[in-house]
């Protein structure tokens, strides 16, 4: 079959045109499918065996100053329940962290003005200080270069920010006009230049999405050369412009995996709560895909349920950094095991 050869071509050179990554996006079936998370799996066990890797994630923030038409914690959504997270209680989910076995820990959060570059520095600082073990992920969104320039030095070595979406046009249609897809992709190229392993990633089936974006999302993938990328459906929110949208698929979401697996094949790729979210065992089938990172919950209890980006996010059960071992269970169910270490990524300049 035509889109065999071409996932063939892709597991050799690992690269497409644009046309051929809209072909294949576009001809998708489930034979396909099968035939592409195989390769996607073997890839994965040649460079990462079968270790999973798991990331403590601390969502510490649910203000935001921003306006995403997509996301539950958008500035104009007055009926959430606004928390912000002390020093003290994020270094305390460290340590319940620590103890479970976790070795990165993510700091997560809306655009908070409150987290200037002292306060986060001094935040940094004291994880790094107490976990000198343990890797530190920062999710804060956009800042300036000297900003993230900071917090490097401060001890954080790594930086989450999905791009969304390539295309400014498509950008626009989910952003407010303070925010633009030029800008976004400038700071990933800028924590990058400090030397962060930068995560990108996008959301798969968001309102307006066509085949050709998403071609044009894996084109800047393989141009930016990330240490990770973050890709899960988009799921909408009651309380948001796009309430009424429909959801990204599972299908798509485990294909778009599986090509990335094969795109770059060193990189870290998590199975996100928004896939276990839109199906039971998705992040199981992410795996199943390609997938070798999952970022169980740390964040306290009593908070959870008030950072809701989307309706129905799991944070109970498997999902709940304190359940690790029903994590451990599904993960072996897919013959892989959690590796306690911080997972750094193989895909690194020197490596590609
Ligand atoms: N504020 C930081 C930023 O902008 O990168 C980090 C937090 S932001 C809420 C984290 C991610 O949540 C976004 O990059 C977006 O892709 C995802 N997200 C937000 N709303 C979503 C939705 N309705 N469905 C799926 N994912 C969503």
């Amino acid at each position: 079959k035509s889109l065999n050869k071409l996932i063939d071509k892709l597991a050799c050179t690992h690269a497409l045109s644009k046309e051929e990554w809209v072909q294949l996006i576009q001809g998708r079936d489930s034979e396909v499918s099968e035939y592409l998370f195989s390769l996607a799996r073997r890839t994965r066990e040649k460079y990462y065996g079968d270790d999973v890797y798991i990331r403590g994630l601390i969502e510490f923030t649910n203000y935001c100053k921003n306006d995403c038409l997509y996301c539950g914690i958008r500035r104009s959504n007055t009926h959430v329940n606004r928390y912000r997270l002390t020093k003290e209680e994020i270094l305390s989910c460290c340590y319940a962290g620590y103890e479970l076995g976790f070795r990165t820990f993510v700091l997560q959060g809306g655009e908070d003005g409150y987290y200037t570059d002292p306060v986060l520095e001094d935040i940094v600082k004291s994880i790094h200080t107490s976990f000198p073990d343990c890797a530190i992920t920062l999710s804060v969104g956009e800042r300036s270069f000297e900003s993230y320039q900071r917090l490097f030095d401060a001890g954080a070595n790594r930086y989450l920010l999905r791009h969304e979406t390539y295309n400014a046009s498509h950008y626009a249609r989910l952003h407010p006009p303070s925010l633009s897809a030029a800008h976004r992709q400038q700071c990933l190229w800028n924590l990058k230049k400090i030397g962060y392993q930068a995560g990108t990633g996008f959301m798969v089936g968001s309102p307006y999405q066509t085949p050709e974006n998403l071609a044009e999302d894996m084109l800047f993938l393989k141009e930016l050369n990330p240490h990770m990328v973050g890709i899960g459906p988009f799921i909408p929110h009651h309380d948001t412009p796009f309430s009424g949208e429909r959801a990204g698929t599972l299908d798509l979401t485990l294909f778009l995996l599986a090509l990335i697996r094969l795109l770059l094949p060193k990189v870290l790729l998590p199975a996100t709560t928004a896939l276990g979210t839109i199906a039971p065992d998705g992040r199981e089938q992410g795996i199943l895909a390609g997938a070798n990172v999952v970022m169980p919950n740390l964040s306290p209890g009593n908070v959870r349920k008030d950072y809701a980006l989307y309706d129905n996010k799991i944070c109970t059960g498997a999902e709940a950094a304190e359940c690790i071992k029903d994590l451990e269970q599904r993960i072996h169910s897919v013959g892989c095991h959690i590796a306690v270490t911080r997972g750094d990524s193989l895909n690194t300049a020197e490596e590609t």
